[in-house]
């Protein structure tokens, strides 16, 4: 696993350019992912050898006749685990899924999504260099009829999926009816970004410009929903217009290694992006910035910054995913109002709480529904920390300590 990470390293430019060929990720932002990947295979590499289980005491006495029984708890690999990734960042996915599976002694196949299938086909010739042994990491290609394959399969003992809440119920479907396999999901978000009056305006603002159009705003963390209040909300809408606006200027070729904003992913993820933007259009909704195609580029799936402002709770825009670069903002007075509006919404990936208070910071961060929490920062997924949903964006965890336990079935053994 080190040797892999040295060989993901020593092959980043390349593996980076195949992801962006694909997929249309901004060279820089893909090289940074491949470089992450790295470091979840050298976490877990260290796990390895580092997989306890338990010995409980003889706690029977006299009355049994003196026998106590010695208890132990032994944990095991599943068998042949399978991962099914979305096309935003298959590397992040390898990390994810492959390094704890395999350092818990599974064997794995992984399906990098139909949409960027190139760099992950292109580490499998690094998997070999590596050393593994033939058939303990696979790759296969192919869409939905081959994850519906390895969802269903009987052999397969475990599946983590990463992609679509629609997508994810299917899988969950097949793996009940199949085999009953453990499902981990990952799926997606509407996640919310709470900013307090007494927060530093210029960290809030950055990171719900800057940092949230990361990627074109594909990101299943995105904050996509920012909550100002009231008090500053006019500043605050102001800043983030200026910084949209300049942040347009930066769409360009992914290939270009100065690019900060690329294009939406294909064709079908801008007909969706931009079936929202004509939505809001027909609604008269307040767009403050952007809104449409960029008029900069004859050619690719180039769309706009895009800020709205104060939509109804009730529009699509608002309460649906768009995976996008469409960031919307509401205002509230109170803190509760606050922590109500961020919670009014079936999926619960992320938050983030920007305020210089930092009892505020850990009250509001414990009510807030979702599995990670950025403060005055947009929650940075590393290999430390475990990574996934709560309420309809899914269950199970990546990453950290529960990442690899996720790959792990305990045994029981009593003995007199
Ligand atoms: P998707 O659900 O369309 O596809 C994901 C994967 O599932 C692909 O590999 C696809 O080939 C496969 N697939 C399609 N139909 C299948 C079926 N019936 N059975 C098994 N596999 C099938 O999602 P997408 O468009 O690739 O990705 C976008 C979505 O993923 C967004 O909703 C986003 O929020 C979510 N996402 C979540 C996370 C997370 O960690 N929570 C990360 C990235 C993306």
């Amino acid at each position: 696993m080190l040797k892999l990470a040295d060989l993901i390293d020593a092959h980043a430019a390349r593996l980076a350019r195949l992801e962006s060929l694909a997929m249309g990720q901004p060279l820089s932002l893909a090289t940074a992912v491949v470089g992450q990947t790295a470091s979840y295979f050298r976490y877990y590499a260290g796990f390895a050898d580092k997989i306890p289980g338990q010995v409980f005491p003889d706690d029977h006495g006299a009355e049994d006749g003196g026998g106590g029984v010695y208890k132990i708890v032994q944990c095991s690999p599943l068998g042949v685990c399978a991962g099914i990734a979305s096309w935003n960042f298959s590397f992040l996915y390898v990390g994810w899924k492959i390094a704890p599976a395999i350092a818990a002694g599974n064997t794995f196949v992984f399906k990098a999504s139909e949409k960027s299938p190139l760099g992950i086909l292109a580490l499998g010739e690094l998997i070999v260099q590596a050393g593994f042994p033939p058939g303990v990491v696979n790759f296969v290609s192919g869409g939905a009829i081959t994850g519906h394959l390895l969802a269903s399969h009987m052999k397969i003992a475990k599946v983590a999926f990463t992609g679509s809440v629609a997508t994810g119920r299917k899988v969950q479907v097949a793996a009940a009816k199949s085999n009953l396999k453990k499902v981990s999901l990952e799926l997606g978000g509407k996640s919310a970004a709470l900013v307090f009056d007494d927060a530093d305006l210029d960290t809030a603002l950055t990171a719900n410009s800057q940092a949230f159009l990361l990627n074109s705003g594909q990101v299943c963390a995105a904050l996509s929903r920012v909550l100002v209040q009231e008090s500053i909300a006019s500043a605050f809408i102001d800043g983030l217009k200026a910084r949209f606006q300049a942040l347009s200027n930066t769409l360009g070729d992914p290939l270009d290694a100065q690019t900060f904003l690329g294009p939406v992913a294909e064709r079908a993820q801008f007909e969706r992006v931009m079936s929202f933007l004509d939505e809001g259009k027909k609604t008269n909704l307040d767009f403050a910035v952007g809104g449409d195609r960029s008029s900069r580029h004859e050619r690719g799936f180039f769309v706009e910054p895009t800020l709205v402002v104060d939509p109804p709770v009730t529009s699509r825009l608002y309460t649906e995913e768009i995976f996008g670069p469409v960031l919307v903002v509401k205002t509230f007075r109170t803190e509760e109002e606050a922590i109500a509006l961020a919670n009014d919404t079936a999926y619960g990936l992320a938050a983030a709480v920007y305020t210089t208070n930092i009892s505020r910071a850990l009250h509001v961060s414990k009510r807030l529904e979702a599995g990670a929490v950025g403060v005055n920062m947009v929650f940075q997924p590393t290999p430390q920390l475990p990574f996934g949903g709560v309420k309809q964006s899914g269950y199970g965890r990546e990453a950290g300590e529960e990442g690899i336990r996720e790959y792990l079935e305990t045994k029981s053994i009593t003995i007199r």
